[in-house]
């Protein structure tokens, strides 16, 4: 019998988002394949270091073991490597006890192609090539930074914190305040408070999530959502309505109004942070795992900014 994985939370992830690979891949870039394959043969019983990715994985999979017949996530390794390389990656997954059984090896192909086969809701990477690749194809993807240097993971709850603009809701605002400032931006969303904003990348992630955690009676789910955003009065009224217009609740919300996110994302513990801009990136990542989001590379950029942003019907 064939296995539904449209019903899961499908997590698709390379090797090196998932695990340490950051020597080998520069064997790989310096000698080539041949080598890189040379040496991974060598080292295939040394296990490999966690990676960035790593504690939100191993979080994620544990949610499996709440009711083992009706598992309610599933992570693909998607990989460049080939089948032959990837046993070390195997032998690593088996030595942490990880429940992944299921993985794509492209042998140096883009693995962008597959994420529509193996239904994959979120895609994690080190390759912003790939990352681009996927979220071009429709699917939330965030490119993985190196891993923090003392991150120290809640063991009993899964904490997931997302950017606004860009990441869950659609780059539309943003537009506006990068091209007229702040005061145009604080206005417009004022005005357009009632208007929900479009979908962005990992809107569909979080209402996958926030469903996930309905099915748990209140206070007891195990997974806990925060949006960290830069918006502060008066642009935060358009955010919660948006959030009530999809029917989600986040757990915690931080309206940030300029000050850095990264005290924030400490203090929350955050298993992954997802971010648009490197200067919430750069210093996110070094206290908690962080991924990079960017843009689909086709989207309609031509658009006047205040029509994307909803004030179509006011022009006319
Ligand atoms: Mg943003």
């Amino acid at each position: 019998m064939s296995t539904d994985l449209s019903r899961r939370l499908v997590v698709g992830i390379s090797s090196r988002a998932l695990f340490d690979l950051e020597d080998e891949n520069r064997i790989f870039e310096a000698h080539g394949v041949d080598a890189y394959r040379q040496y991974q043969r060598d080292h295939e019983d040394e296990v490999l270091a966690p990676g960035a990715a790593f504690p939100l994985i191993r979080a994620l999979l544990r949610l499996n073991d709440i009711d083992p017949h009706h598992p309610l996530v599933e992570v693909v390794i998607m990989s460049r490597n080939t089948a032959d390389t990837g046993l070390r990656i195997f032998n690593s997954i088996s030595h942490y006890q990880l429940g992944i059984t299921r993985a794509a090896f492209s042998g140096g192909r883009s693995n962008a192609a597959y994420l529509d086969a193996f239904s994959v809701d979120l895609f994690l990477s080190r390759s912003a090539r790939d990352v681009q690749a996927a979220v071009d194809s429709g699917i939330a993807a965030a490119e993985i930074y190196a891993p923090p240097e003392d991150f120290d993971p809640d063991q009993d709850q899964i904490r997931i914190a997302f950017d606004g603009d860009a990441v869950l809701f659609s780059d539309a605002s943003e537009r506006i305040y990068q091209q007229d400032g702040l005061e145009a931006f604080a206005r417009l969303e004022s005005e357009l408070a009632d208007v929900p904003l479009d979908e962005g990348p990992f809107a569909k992630l979080l209402k996958t999530l926030s469903y996930l955690q309905r099915s748990f009676p209140a206070g007891e789910s195990p997974v806990r959502i925060a949006l960290v955003t830069a918006r502060n009065s008066p642009t935060h009224a358009r955010v919660i309505n948006t959030l009530r217009a999809w029917q989600v609740d986040v757990d915690e919300a931080f309206f940030m109004g300029g000050v850095s996110k990264h005290e924030i994302l400490r203090a929350f513990r955050a298993h992954i942070f997802f971010d648009d801009q490197e200067s919430h990136l750069q210093p996110a990542s070094r206290v908690v795992p962080s991924g990079r989001v960017p843009q689909r590379s086709f989207q309609d950029n031509k658009k006047p900014a205040a029509k994307a942003a909803g004030l179509e019907e006011k022009e006319t």
